[in-house]
């Protein structure tokens, strides 16, 4: 979770998940698959996995322990 956000319309973002399944020839140029699979096989990264689908359970609670009352925008990617 990133604690700010320079996007008008939250404080800030969070993303339990990451990766994406393509679904249509829409993805074709997806821009989120091509910066994730830049990290493909780096250690430790988060997109060690590439852009493949992944649940990340430590993330889940993120939002109800940051100590702030503030808009907290879920983001997949
Ligand atoms: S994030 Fe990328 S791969 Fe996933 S649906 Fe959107 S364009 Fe397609």
């Amino acid at each position: 979770m990133s604690a700010t956000s320079t996007i008008e319309w939250t404080d800030a973002t969070w993303n339990p998940v990451t990766g994406c399944t393509r679904v249509s020839p829409g993805c074709d140029h997806c821009y989120a698959l091509t910066f994730a699979e830049r990290f493909r096989g780096v250690p430790n990264h988060p997109y060690e996995q590439g852009f493949d689908l992944k649940l990340w359970p430590e993330r889940l609670e993120l939002p109800l322990h940051n100590g702030r009352n503030h808009v907290v925008s879920l983001s997949i990617q």
